[in-house]
């Protein structure tokens, strides 16, 4: 949490600087109103979100007096209350023998770290858990999850090939799951979003195909996106859930992101529940999600 706080505040201390500076006493007009939009929307938040703030300022404070400490708490509860809705834990099920969670994301985004990660945390649950390294193009990725497969005792199943195919990969994964009692399966995809018609494909066949194997999975398709891209990571939310049923986000990088806001306008827009924060490189910073923490941590 103290990561987080501290990734959060240098983050947003723009946000709550420029809060400061808006509010050190003032009333709150119309031109406040407007310059508080637009530093909200500055802050990544989007302009639904930053709107609807906005508007609840309006309805309960038209025309008052208020100090910049009053409205950095009033904006912590407004965003607390659009985050709350979507911090919801990822449900996983052992009984489906296995758990099946697809991960899908753009490359570099933490996908292969979270799935790491994640791992690691089952692990310690008592789960056991295996990794599905079907970015099978990106050595590097089947490599990282081996060496996490390693240290943490999980499974990994790996390509024969380089670029051997990954629904294939998925399918012999779930059949070998399910024979040596793996409870939570975690596969890895490809990210390659400049050939987008191609990656959809591949995403819709690994679900075709493991359906076959189990018609109930993948349970979880959690969608990893990278704070630090800002409103890239909105639109690659909107692509990905075209392609594939998304479930949940991890949303990583928080640690060193100015762009925490983000969190807020991804909640607003599409209201998908939002499992897991990363603000950091080891198994432990990738955390629940928090509303109000997250929301008060925004705010310096
Ligand atoms: P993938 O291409 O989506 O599989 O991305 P990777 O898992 O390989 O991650 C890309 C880079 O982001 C790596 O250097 C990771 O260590 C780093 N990374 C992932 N999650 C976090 C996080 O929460 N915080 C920080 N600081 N780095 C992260």
């Amino acid at each position: 949490f103290s990561r987080l706080k501290a990734g959060l505040s240098r983050s947003t201390a723009k946000l709550t600087e420029s809060v400061t500076t808006l509010f050190r006493k003032r009333r709150l007009d119309d031109e406040a109103l407007e310059e508080l939009e637009e530093t909200l929307i500055t802050a990544d938040l989007g302009v639904a979100a930053s709107r609807r703030i906005v508007e609840g300022f309006r309805k309960t404070r038209f025309g008052k007096e208020v100090t910049d400490e009053e409205v950095k708490t009033a904006l912590a509860e407004a965003i607390a209350e659009i985050l709350g809705p979507v911090a919801r834990p990822m449900p996983i099920d052992p009984a489906h023998a296995p758990h099946v969670v697809l991960v899908v994301g753009v490359n570099g985004t933490g996908k292969t770290t979270t799935i790491a990660k994640l791992g690691q945390q089952y692990r310690e649950q008592g789960l056991a858990c295996a990794f599905v390294a079907g970015d099978t193009f990106r050595a590097a990725a089947v490599e990282q999850l081996q060496i996490w497969g390693d240290r943490t005792g999980c499974r990994v199943h790996v390509p024969t090939k380089e670029g051997a195919d990954a629904a294939g990969l998925a399918f012999d994964a779930l059949k070998a799951a399910k024979a040596d009692g793996t409870e939570v399966l975690l596969v890895d995809t490809a990210g390659r979003l400049h050939n987008k018609s191609a990656l959809m494909e591949e995403l819709r066949k690994i679900v075709r195909v493991i359906r076959r194997v189990d018609e109930t999975a993948p349970h979880s398709v959690l969608l990893v996106l990278d704070a630090t891209t800002g409103q890239n990571a909105i639109q690659q939310a909107k692509v990905f859930k075209e392609m594939v049923s998304v479930s949940g986000l991890a949303v990583t990088k928080l640690d060193g992101s100015a762009k925490g806001g983000v969190v807020v306008a991804l909640a607003q827009e599409f209201g998908l529940p939002v499992h897991f924060v990363g603000v950091g490189e080891k198994a432990a910073d990738l955390r629940p999600f928090a509303a109000r923490d997250f929301a008060r941590g925004l705010m310096g």
